[in-house]
């Protein structure tokens, strides 16, 4: 038996493969490879749908995040707040600028920055914090920018796993994920929601300041060619992929509420089961699911996973080690009482396939797998 794929980017491409297949060939009929105008024309396409100011494209979501570290200038020993129940990128660049991670917890309903470890954590040295809008839904932001104001912190929200979440403030305002805080970073990755066909990234920003020297940063640290006024580095993301989200930009929606009608039938079927926490879904934030994430009660994970893949069902658990276990980061953290939930959350997670082309048998037949196994 054939197995199901996590994400299926096949039916997805086969749907616009004549527009994909189009945008491709005249990139490379063009031979504009590098900052063609398909470049501008997505960043402007991008800014336009976030409703930001400035979109600046970059290599990937690590180069992205790094960039934002490095434009707020940020100096060797400065601290930065981040969570460790992350993918590791979110911490892999903090850590490469000398500048020193500081982990704090996770909520465990919604997976994101728990506020009051957030404000514990706050020491003169720290400069930034970090919020990751894990799996899809916007961590607290309105909360975190009011924490972030009253220490005069920058706020640099990962948004590689929910472009397109609309954060929602307590007066009824809305606004695009990774576009609240000083800046947002995100990456088009395949897999991610709005993905290219290779590597690709993206900063926002609403301030002009920090857009010009991001802008360089990402380019060698310059504006004018030859003339290098800040240490920058070389991140761009070239013309073929810029095509292709210009041609995948307009689905964003269409896929996002796919993924979520995909979760609602999810959530209804395993509703009865106490066994199985479904994804929260928080008051402050839509959820774009870019991970379809349960918690379990009294099951055995590893025997689950088994029992799924003799179906042809992937499951997977994001993240099996937190970062603040790992080999690379352990060393930060002597004392790990305050990641209590980011710890207990690493042995309980399960993420069961999720995409824009999920079909409802396709989730019935997974859910009736996974239930069949709980009882
Ligand atoms: C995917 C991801 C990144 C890194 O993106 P790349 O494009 O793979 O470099 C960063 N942070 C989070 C939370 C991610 O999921």
């Amino acid at each position: 038996m054939k197995g199901l794929p996590m994400v299926d980017l096949a039916s997805q491409y086969q749907k616009i493969k004549g527009q994909i297949d189009k945008a491709i060939i005249d990139v490379v009929e063009s031979t504009a490879f590098i900052n063609g105008p398909e470049v501008k024309a997505f960043s402007d396409e991008l800014a336009n749908y976030l409703g930001v100011k400035h979109v600046i494209p970059c290599a990937n979501g690590t180069d992205a995040l790094q960039i934002a570290m490095m434009g707020l200038g940020l100096k060797p020993g400065d601290e930065v707040i981040t969570p460790s129940f992350t993918y590791v990128a979110t911490v892999e660049v903090i850590a490469l600028l000398g500048l020193v991670p500081v982990f704090v917890d996770v909520d465990p309903d919604t997976f994101t920055m728990d506020l009051s470890a957030l404000e514990k954590a706050i020491t003169p040295k720290t400069k930034a914090i970090v919020p990751v809008h894990l799996y899809g839904q916007c961590a607290e932001m309105e909360g975190i920018l009011s924490i972030a104001s009253k220490h005069n912190l920058a706020v640099v929200e990962d948004t590689a796993q929910a472009i397109g979440a609309d954060y929602i403030f307590k007066d009824g305002k809305k606004a695009k994920a990774g576009t609240i805080g000083d800046i947002g970073t995100t990456s088009f990755f395949p897999s991610k929601n709005l993905g290219c066909y290779g590597d690709g990234g993206a900063l926002f920003t609403n301030n002009d300041e920090l857009a010009t020297v991001i802008r360089k940063i990402a380019n060698h640290g310059q504006e004018v060619r030859y003339y290098h006024s800040l240490v920058g580095v070389n991140s761009r993301l070239d013309s073929i992929q810029a095509a292709i989200l210009r041609v995948k930009l307009p689905h964003l929606d269409g896929y996002n509420d796919a993924r979520r009608n995909a979760a609602d039938l999810y959530d209804k079927a395993f509703a009865p089961y106490e066994q199985i926490s479904t994804p929260k879904r928080a008051d402050y934030s839509t959820h774009v699911f870019h991970q379809y994430t349960l918690k379990l009660t009294g099951v055995n994970r590893d025997g689950l996973i088994a029992h799924l893949g003799e179906h042809g069902i992937p499951a997977m658990l994001y993240y099996p080690v937190p970062v603040h276990r790992q080999e690379a980061y352990k060393h930060l953290t002597t004392d790990e009482s305050h990641l209590k939930n980011t710890n207990d959350l690493t042995d309980v997670v399960l993420s069961l396939p999720m995409h824009s082309e999920l079909e409802e048998s396709t989730v019935s037949f997974i859910s009736e797998t996974l239930i069949k196994f709980l009882k």
